[in-house]
C-alpha cells in the first residue's frame, strides 16, 4: 500500500506514520527526517537545507526531488511506503505522479489529518520539550504554518481531485487517530 500523509506541522502525522509502519511493515519515508539526517553527518545539502528549516521556509524542489528519487529506489518500498512531509506544494506533487507512474507504484491513499491551529501550538510547544528540534521556535513555527496555509494545502485538492483523498480529524489521542487513519484503510477493528 502507498500512502501519502498530509496535515500542517505539529498534526501529528509523523507520530501516525510511525504506528502505521509497526502495522502495515512497510517503510516510512519522511523527507524532513532525510533532510535532518543529512545535516546531522554534515553534508553540503544538509547544512544548506537546515539553513532554510530553521527559518521554516521550503528546501527547494529539486534538492527534495532527488533525495526522495534515491530513496524510493531502495527494495525496501516494493511492497509500499508512507510519505511523510512530501509533497509540500503542487509542483512536488506533480512530480510525485510523474516519478510514481514510471515506477509502476501509484499511490493508494492520501490521508490528510486535519487539526484546528490552537491544538497545532500545544502539540508543537510538547515537541519542542522532547525533541528539541531546532525549527519548533515560535517564529519559526509561525512562518511553518504560513508555508503549509501557502503551499501545501493545495496539495490535499490535487489529491481530492484525483478522487484519493481522505480527511481524518486531527483532535483526540493518537490512538483515536490511529484508530480512525486504520478503518480508512479497511483495517479497523470493526473491518477486521
Ligand atoms: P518536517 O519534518 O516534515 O516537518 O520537515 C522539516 C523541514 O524540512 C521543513 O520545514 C522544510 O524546511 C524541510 N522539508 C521537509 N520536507 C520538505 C519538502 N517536501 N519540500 C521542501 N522542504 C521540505
Amino acid at each position: 500500500m502507498r500512502i501519502v500523509l498530509l496535515g500542517p506541522p505539529g498534526s501529528g502525522k509523523g507520530t501516525q506514520a510511525t504506528l502505521l509502519v509497526k502495522q502495515l511493515g512497510i517503510p516510512h519515508i519522511s523527507t524532513g527526517a532525510l533532510l535532518r539526517d543529512a545535516a546531522k553527518r554534515g553534508t553540503e545539502l544538509g547544512l544548506q537545507a537546515k539553513a532554510l528549516s530553521d527559518k521554516g521556509e521550503l528546501v527547494p524542489d529539486d534538492v527534495i526531488a532527488g533525495m526522495l528519487e534515491e530513496r524510493l529506489g531502495n527494495d525496501d518500498v516494493r511492497n509500499g511506503f508512507i510519505l511523510d512531509g512530501y509533497p509540500r506544494n503542487l509542483a512536488q506533487a506533480e512530480s510525485l505522479t510523474i516519478l510514481l507512474e514510471r515506477l509502476d507504484q501509484p499511490v493508494d491513499e492520501a490521508i490528510l489529518v486535519d487539526i484546528e491551529p490552537h491544538h497545532i501550538l500545544r502539540r508543537i510547544a510538547k515537541r519542542a520539550q522532547e525533541e528539541g528540534r531546532s525549527d519548533d521556535t515560535e517564529e519559526t513555527v509561525r512562518n511553518r504554518l504560513r508555508v503549509y496555509a501557502n503551499q501545501t494545502a493545495p496539495v490535499a485538492d490535487y489529491y481530492a481531485e484525483r478522487g484519493l483523498l481522505t480527511k481524518v480529524l486531527g483532535d483526540g489521542s493518537i490512538e483515536e487517530i490511529f484508530q480512525r487513519i486504520l478503518s480508512i484503510l479497511n483495517l479497523g477493528e470493526a473491518s477486521s
